[in-house]
């Protein structure tokens, strides 16, 4: 019993910690509410095209990166197709103030060059800036699969990341417009200028400007390989029929009971849903007022609406970067922060490859604009497919202002495209259980750091968490937590990064 272990949610996080656990020899179930594992990772087909749900964009794949040593660790590294994104231009900001477009290029020394031949007084500035984010996001050892040492500490205790990004490249970059451009990823993160601690955005800067890329054929393939990988060490992942109830005594699981009425014993447990969730599912004296308060009322990221475009055949280009799409300079920050009459005031426009073919014509766009989930609260206690007609008539209005401001970008494009479908943040929110359909889970906060962090333990001996709630979210924070998480019950986080880094 206690080399078994169940895992409630089959999405990134609570796939990669039962791949970790079963190669420590745990005998794993994954338990998945939905018709099959993914959650983020989930790829649907509809009109005989895949589309992604949550994740299209992803780095840490190319030689040395830290994903695919994690991934070579797992053995699924060699089943995954992906596609580097332009070396030259990973990430381009379009402007529609004055029609500018900036590239964003692989590697330190070219995002050095870039910026500095725009902004030629600021170039120094710009080394500096970025050779700082660098040494900073270098130590946090985990993302690095380092251990910390005497030379160099791990940073969480640190009050040095606790700098609110806004100020921090304020710091170096006087040029007004220059200091709006280099938070141009901000979404990535939710990031807030006066709130977001700075690591938060070195770690996911430097994780993509080392080398961004795309799944070929969709994300899915990734949760396919690690639901294979499970299945191979004896482990199973049952789908469609969520978790009900976690049903604890004396602060120690017991078992768990699915929707459909079947009961699940083993002798750990791991709950990769929000923490808010989980606590839902179990009896309210199992944990103090405090904590169940706290895990309640730390506030979620923004949510966003997804456009999902089929394009008439060999009329858009396919596109190796990811244009993100801003109204005004002004504006790069505000994306989750609008009037909204303005809505929406930017957008993330991505072509991601059906096949590896895909090399001059894209055939869907996916088109990702923020949103907070005030503006759906009214429709919060519907459910997908019967959420009534002003919903819908909501549903269109967005889009057709989606696709507005898409043909401004791009323009000429209205008219080719054959199809189109959207989500939105309830949508997000009835899929994957995430909270309010946050998008990264709960928001960091500089002001409030040990607020943003959650212990993968709790005060119920046999029950710990996972997910992108515990720390970072995405594509390098959602496994580094599953690290965090098996370690905790396998004996120190020590190990498993020398198993990692003894598989390259
Ligand atoms: C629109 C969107 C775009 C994004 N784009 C990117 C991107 O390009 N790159 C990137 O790195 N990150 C991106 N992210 C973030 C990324 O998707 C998440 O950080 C990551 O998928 C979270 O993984 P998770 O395992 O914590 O949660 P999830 O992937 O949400 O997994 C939770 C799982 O639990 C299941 N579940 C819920 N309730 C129950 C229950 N009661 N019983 C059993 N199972 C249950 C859900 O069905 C789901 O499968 C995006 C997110 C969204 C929403």
């Amino acid at each position: 019993m206690e080399k078994s272990v169940i895992i409630i949610g089959g999405g990134l996080g609570g796939l990669t910690a039962a791949c970790l656990l079963c190669k420590e020899g745990y005998r794993v179930t994954v338990l998945e509410k939905h018709y099959t594992a993914g959650g983020g990772l989930h790829t649907f087909r509809r009109g005989g095209m895949s589309y992604e749900t949550g994740i299209h964009y992803i780095s840490g794949f190319q030689p040395g990166g830290v994903l695919r040593k994690f991934y070579t660790y797992l053995g699924i590294f060699n089943r995954l197709k992906i596609k580097p994104l332009d070396p030259g231009a990973f990430d381009v900001i379009c402007v529609k103030e004055d029609g500018s477009r900036y590239p964003v290029g692989v590697g330190k020394e070219r995002f050095i060059e870039q910026w500095g031949r725009l902004f030629p007084a600021e170039k120094e500035n710009i080394r500096h800036y970025v050779e700082d984010l660098y040494a900073m996001a270098d130590r946090f050892y985990l993302c690095n699969m380092r251990f910390p040492d005497e030379d160099m500490p791990d940073l969480y205790q640190s009050e040095e990341i606790a700098v609110p990004v806004g100020e921090y490249i304020a710091r170096y970059i006087g040029d007004e417009r220059l200091r709006n451009l280099l938070a141009w990823n901000n979404a990535l993160y939710a990031g807030n200028r006066e709130t977001t601690p700075i690591y938060v955005h070195a770690i996911i800067s430097r994780l993509f400007i080392e080398g961004a890329s795309r799944f070929v054929g969709g994300s899915q393939q990734l949760a396919d390989a690690m639901c294979g990988l499970i299945r191979e060490y004896g482990g199973e992942v049952i789908c469609g029929d969520g978790v009900k109830e976690i049903v604890a005594e004396n602060r120690e699981v017991k078992y768990v009971l699915t929707e459909k009425g079947r009961r699940y014993e083993a002798g750990m447990y791991i709950s990769s849903l929000h923490p808010a969730n989980t606590l839902e599912m179990i009896d309210p004296s199992q944990f103090t007022k405090a904590y169940r308060t706290r895990m309640s009322a730390m506030p979620n990221t923004y949510s966003a609406f997804v456009v999902f475009v089929r394009m008439k055949k060999n009329t858009f280009p396919y596109l190796n970067s990811n244009m993100y799409c801003t109204d005004r300079y002004a504006q790069i920050w505000e994306v989750g922060n609008y009037r909204p009459e303005e809505w929406p005031t930017g957008m993330m426009v991505m072509t991601p490859p059906e096949s590896e073919g895909d090399e001059k014509y894209a055939e869907k766009v996916i088109i990702n604009c923020l949103m907070n989930f005030d503006d759906v609260r009214a429709w919060e206690n519907t459910r997908v497919g019967r959420r009534g007609e002003t919903y819908e008539q909501f549903k269109k209005a967005c889009e057709e202002r989606v696709l507005q401001k898409f043909e401004c970008y791009f323009p000429g494009a209205r008219k080719n495209i054959e199809s189109c479908f959207s989500a939105t943040p309830l949508t997000i929110r009835d899929y994957t259980g995430s909270k309010d359909g946050a998008l990264y889970g709960y928001a960091k906060n500089c002001q409030s750091m040990v607020q943003s962090h959650v212990s993968p333990l709790t005060k119920v001996r046999n029950l710990l968490l996972t997910g992108q709630n515990i720390n970072l979210h995405g594509i390098l924070g959602v496994p580094l937590n599953a690290m965090m998480t098996v370690a905790a019950m396998t004996g120190g986080i020590e190990p498993l990064i020398e198993k990692i880094n003894r598989a390259e």
